[in-house]
């Protein structure tokens, strides 16, 4: 697999430090408010990172912080007269809400700000003990960066060019700062701040410093991959470099994997202009599986239009998806063939199998041999593609043209074999890029058997000609969330 390193800026072989085991990082949310679709990118994307890599076999050690302590969050806790911790902890909770209704994996673990304070004042120690920090009168601690000779490599700034730039940018309570792209490592309390004891004053951490405390604690040293959206490489990602290398004499990560930013109907999504969309908005109107093939619709380091006409292009390409999955659910049950909802393979060498074993011993009808031999093809593309620094956009492509395939194969005169083969394969390349279908049912609690005793007792009484009764039961199973539609086949039902 080749991955776009934002150090190099180079597409690159991803290798990683320990055989078959992947360190991560991902920078997540600051926790004031509920998530917005700006921030559901990265976790989509770097989600379906993680999917693909536990396919083809590593162990993914995930870790993704929630930022739980800044300005934003004590401002707004002040402005509801409530605690920073009460504040961050409700919004969490919201943001693991957001996060299932995307179908993102729970993360590996998902260390706290406020709960890594000690190893923060370690890490601004080591550095004031090794000449890369200094103390300001008032207790400010500043990092130095003209001693990190390196400082500038990730965001490939010159420092110079950089000091200029930053020359009108003096922050109000910073006086004690020698050189403009010095950054704050701790900084002392004001007046109904939380703080905690340092050695240099009562005070909290700088953001920069607690991802690169974080980090290397929870994945194990250092990272194979840093990730998090553009915006972070300077100064967040820039300034955790610095911190880190010169103390511990090793590089932090060695792919740093950045996406770009998500735009409204080509603006900058602001509160001020009116075109903000939090996450919880959008899953109120769309299923989080149509969020899902929207967001990997584009090539994450490529910019990414949101708009509610391009969300519903979406939804009409996974309404096509579900019918299609419908429709061979429906015809292995025609054949009394019991269907196990969603089932797929969680591996490159089960679907490598498959698929050999497919071609040598299948027994397909000679049509179903030829469109086989095609969506051979197009699997082929979608792993190409997703190695090919996680192309999801070209990816979702093949799964519409195996769809297309199966439409053109799908009847009554189906083998069982082809209608199982190729549901197992829809089911895992939809599954790898997050797109589980059979969860709508599994969260909703859905009763099968009962649905399939009231559609048999619906079609009882329409021989009967008791057609108020059966209207009645479709309309009770309309009120469950079921819908029905009467097919020259029988009875066909979905989750709306
Ligand atoms: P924040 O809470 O601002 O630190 O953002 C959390 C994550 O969301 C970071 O990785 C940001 O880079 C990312 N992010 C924020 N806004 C956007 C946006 N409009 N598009 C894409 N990523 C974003
Ligand atoms: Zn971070």
């Amino acid at each position: 697999m080749k991955i776009f390193n934002s150090l190099t800026r180079k597409k690159e072989e991803f290798e990683t430090i320990e055989p078959m085991k992947i360190r991560m990082y991902v920078c997540g949310p600051t926790v004031y408010d509920f998530i917005h679709i700006g921030n559901a990118r990265p976790m989509i994307v770097f989600d379906t990172f993680r999917r693909y890599m536990l396919f083809l076999g590593y162990d993914v050690n995930y870790v993704s912080n929630f930022t739980d302590i800044d300005d934003k969050i004590i401002n707004r806790a002040n402005e509801l007269g409530i605690s920073s911790e009460e504040l961050a902890n409700r919004f969490i909770d919201e943001c693991k809400k957001d996060m299932q209704g995307m179908n993102i994996m729970e993360a590996s673990t998902h260390p706290l700000a406020t709960k890594e304070i000690d190893g923060m004042i370690k890490l601004i120690e080591g550095l004031v003990e090794k000449g890369y920090a200094y103390v300001g009168k008032d207790g400010t601690v500043y990092y130095d960066t003209t001693k990190f000779k390196e400082y500038g490599k990730l965001s490939h700034k010159n420092l110079d060019d950089l000091q200029s730039g930053f020359r009108d940018l003096k922050v109000s309570g910073e006086e004690d700062k020698k050189t403009f792209t010095d950054f704050v490592l701790w900084k002392p309390k004001k007046e109904g701040e939380p703080y905690w004891k340092s050695p240099w004053c009562d005070g909290r951490p700088g953001w920069h410093t607690e991802c690169c405390v974080m980090a290397p604690k929870y994945c194990g040293g250092s990272l194979d991959i840093h990730a998090g959206g553009e915006d972070l490489v300077f100064p967040h990602h820039e300034n955790e470099i610095a911190q880190y290398e010169p103390l511990y004499g090793e590089p932090y990560a060695r792919y740093w994997m950045h996406n770009a930013f998500l735009n409204i109907n080509n603006q900058k999504m602001s509160k001020s202009l009116g075109n903000f969309h939090t996450v919880r908005e959008i899953l109120e109107k769309f299923d989080g599986n149509v969020l899902r093939l929207f967001m990997l619709s584009t090539h994450y380091r490529a910019m990414l239009n949101f708009s509610y006409e391009l969300m519903e292009s979406s939804k009409a390409s996974l309404e096509r998806i579900e019918n299609c999955i419908n429709n061979i659910e429906f015809t292995l049950k025609n054949k009394n063939v019991t269907v196990s909802n969603g089932s797929k393979l969680d591996n490159i060498d089960d679907f490598n199998e498959l698929i050999v074993d497919t071609k040598t011993n299948a027994d397909f009808l000679p049509s179903e041999l030829e469109a086989f031999d095609k969506i051979c093809e197009y699997i082929k593309e979608y792993f190409d593609k997703l190695d090919d620094d996680l192309n999801t956009a070209d990816a979702e492509t093949q799964v519409y043209e195996i769809v297309r395939i199966v439409n053109q194969n799908v009847n009554e005169s189906s083998s069982i074999e082809f209608l199982n083969t190729t549901l197992l394969i829809l089911n895992t390349l939809l599954y790898i890029l997050g797109i589980e279908l059979n969860k709508k049912s599994v969260s909703n609690n859905i009763d099968e058997v009962l649905i399939e005793k009231m559609i048999a007792e619906r079609t009882e009484a329409k021989k009967a000609k008791d057609y108020a009764k059966a209207d009645e039961i479709r309309k009770k199973l309309l009120d469950m969330g079921i819908e029905l539609e009467d097919t020259r086949q029988g009875v066909k039902w979905k989750a709306v």
